[in-house]
Parts: structure tokens; C-alpha cells; sequence
């Protein structure tokens, strides 16, 4: 699907046609142009030749039904993952922002996929609608929108940053950018360029270890990206925005779990301001080479933190049932 033809085909309309279609599309959720019947019968049949609007997924539904994953085939064929989550009575679209990813995190499905190539912003609004879509049946809609399914979205920014924008729109989807976050493995540029944008969207940093040297046993990146460089990014980032950070941290038994490293957690972010920051602890989603920890090491791990005031939450696995782990379904065709 490529929303921005929208633009050109309306080119010569009435500048109302386009905030029609858009409202058709995001706010409607219309699947083909011949439900905005709103528009002439002419340009219907020219939307639906030149802006089709369907999708080409598969739909994997997990046992208890909370975890709804998406497989997208895209016009060149690639596959991407998108992941409906509902919990808490929210519901939390997971989206891709490239096709693989080139940053090899061992723990990661995706990584070992390779990089192919980035997605276009509306590639990454289609994963929304296929919530969207979904949710639709249900009398419902999508709440939150986060960017930790396949790829870096830093690495993507300009067009990550397009997508957020229509996600953002009140003729779009009318998602706040408060509903908005986006996960990054610590590409320090990215972090600034999103410390100057006027949208306040949420960020997560995936840190995963307390130092350089264990970080990079599991995410080369940080050879580029210091755990130094990426600290002092975040400090400027609360600077200029004053919003809160999620810290990443994925527990990984006998690897990353130690109470040692619990302590030396707390005491790198403590050079950050208490309040604009927590930790999420991520028990690792198996992908081969790791195991996932033990419940009481995350417990004694999370105590640590506490005690040491950082505040912490914990998101358990999601949808094992339908490979929920990123990229485990698009890299396994
Ligand atoms: N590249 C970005 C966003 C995509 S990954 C980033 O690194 O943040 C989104 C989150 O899922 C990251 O925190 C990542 O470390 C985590 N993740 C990747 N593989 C996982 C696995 N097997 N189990 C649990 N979390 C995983």
C-alpha cells in the first residue's frame, strides 16, 4: 500500500478529497475504496487501481488470545512482523521498521536474519491497520504503538519518524505520541535528532548489561555506541525533554542476571535524574544459544534495584504460542 499516492492521485481535487480519503482509510478503516461512498463512483475506481488497499497477512492467534501476530508479505516479497497486544485492557501494536536488521544481537531472531532492507512509512502504518482492522470487528482500537518488532528504527529515522506523524494525526489513526515509544539499541544519533523533535514520543534504550564488556558479548553495536556515549545521550535527551526513559534490560540466565550486575546497573543510572527513568525487566524469549533466567534470580535481581531506589517493572514473555519473540516467524519461512 502506498499512502502517499493518496496525495497525488487527489492532486487535482478539492483539498477536502484528501482529508476525506485519509479519514476513509485511518479513522473508517474502510478495506476497499468502494465503502467511502462519500467519493464519486470515478475516483473510487481510480483509488482502488492506483492505491489499493488491501494487505497481504496471515494471522497466528495465540492459545489465550491476547497476543494476535501478523505476517506481512510486501510487494517485493519480503516478510515483515507485526504483534497485537492486549493486556490491561490496552491494546499495543509491536511494529517492524526494516526488513532483518543489520545490528546481529546474539539473543535476537531478527539479528540473525541479516539486514534487507528499510520499510517505507507505509509499510509501517499497515502493520497498524492490520490491528486496526482486527480490532475494528470488536468495537474496539489500537491504543499504543511501540517500535521493538523486527529492525533499528534509528537506523530508519526519517521515514519511522513519517509513520509516527500519520500515527499522530487527527485525520490518521489520532494516536498520542504520549501512546507512541521507540526502542533503540543505543544509536546515539537518533537519540539526539528525537531529544529536538516537537512530538513527545516515548523512548526505550535496550541496554541488556551494565557494562561495555558484557554488552558487546551479545550486541556488537556497542562497539560503536559506548555504554558512555549512549549514557550521555540519555542525560541530554531528559535534559531537552524531561520525559521519562525505559531502560531495556533482558534477563538472560547465567549471563546477565548476577546480583553483581544488578548493583552495577544502579549504579551507572544513578547518574541520570531518579524520577525520569525505570527499568523493564525482559525475561529473554528463547531463539537458541541462551535460556531464559530463573524466576528467583529476576526476583532477587529486581530486588537489588530497589533497594538501591530504581524503580522497576517487568514484562513477561508475550505470545510464546505464536513465536512472539521478534522475528521468529518472518525469519523462519
Ligand atoms: N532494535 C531496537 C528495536 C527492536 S527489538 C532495539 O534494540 O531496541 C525490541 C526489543 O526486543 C529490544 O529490547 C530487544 O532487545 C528485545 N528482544 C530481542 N530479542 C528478544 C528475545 N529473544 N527475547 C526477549 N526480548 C527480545
Amino acid at each position: 500500500m502506498n499512502l502517499y499516492s493518496l496525495e497525488k492521485i487527489l492532486a487535482d481535487e478539492p483539498a477536502f478529497r484528501l482529508k476525506q480519503a485519509r479519514e476513509a482509510v485511518f479513522s473508517k478503516l474502510i478495506e476497499n475504496w468502494d465503502e467511502a461512498t462519500n467519493l464519486s463512483a470515478a475516483l473510487r475506481g481510480k483509488l482502488n487501481e492506483e492505491c489499493p488497499l488491501k494487505i497481504d497477512f496471515k494471522k497466528f492467534i495465540s492459545d489465550d488470545g491476547a497476543t494476535i501476530k501478523f505476517l506481512i508479505t510486501l510487494t517485493d516479497d519480503f516478510k515483515i512482523e507485526s504483534v497485537l497486544m492486549r493486556h490491561e485492557e490496552r491494546n499495543t501494536v509491536c511494529v517492524s521498521s526494516e526488513v532483518g536488521c543489520p545490528l546481529a544481537c546474539a539473543f535476537c531472531a531478527t539479528g540473525k536474519m541479516g539486514f534487507k532492507r528499510n520499510l517505507l512509512p507505509g509499510e509501517i502504518i499497515e502493520q497498524v491497520l492490520c490491528s486496526a482492522r482486527f480490532l475494528k470487528k470488536e468495537k474496539q482500537k489500537v491504543d499504543s504503538v511501540v517500535f521493538m518488532g523486527m529492525g533499528e528504527p534509528f537506523l530508519n529515522y526519517e521515514n519511522v519518524l513519517s509513520a509516527i506523524k500519520i500515527l499522530n494525526d487527527k485525520d490518521g489513526f489520532g494516536i498520542g505520541a504520549r501512546h507512541i515509544s521507540i526502542s533503540t539499541a543505543g544509536v546515539v544519533e537518533g537519540i539526539r535528532k528525537l531529544a529536538k523533535e516537537s512530538m513527545q514520543v516515548n523512548l526505550a534504550i535496550s541496554l541488556h548489561a551494565p557494562n561495555d564488556k558484557l554488552r558487546n558479548e551479545i550486541m556488537p553495536v556497542g562497539k560503536k555506541y559506548s555504554i558512555k556515549k549512549i549514557m550521555s545521550a540519555v542525560g541530554e535527551y531528559l535534559e531537552a525533554t524531561d520525559r521519562k526513559v525505559m531502560f531495556e534490560y533482558l534477563m538472560i540466565k547465567n549471563f546477565n542476571d548476577k546480583p553483581e550486575y544488578a548493583r552495577e546497573l544502579a549504579a551507572l543510572l544513578a547518574e541520570l535524574p531518579r524520577n525520569l527513568y525505570f527499568v523493564n525487566l525482559i525475561l529473554y524469549n528463547p531463539t537458541g544459544g541462551f535460556e531464559p533466567s530463573k524466576k528467583e534470580a529476576v526476583q532477587k535481581f529486581k530486588e537489588i534495584l530497589q533497594r538501591a531506589h530504581v524503580s522497576v517493572t517487568e514484562r513477561y514473555r508475550f505470545g510464546r504460542g505464536v513465536k512472539g519473540a521478534c522475528g521468529q516467524l518472518a525469519g523462519g519461512k
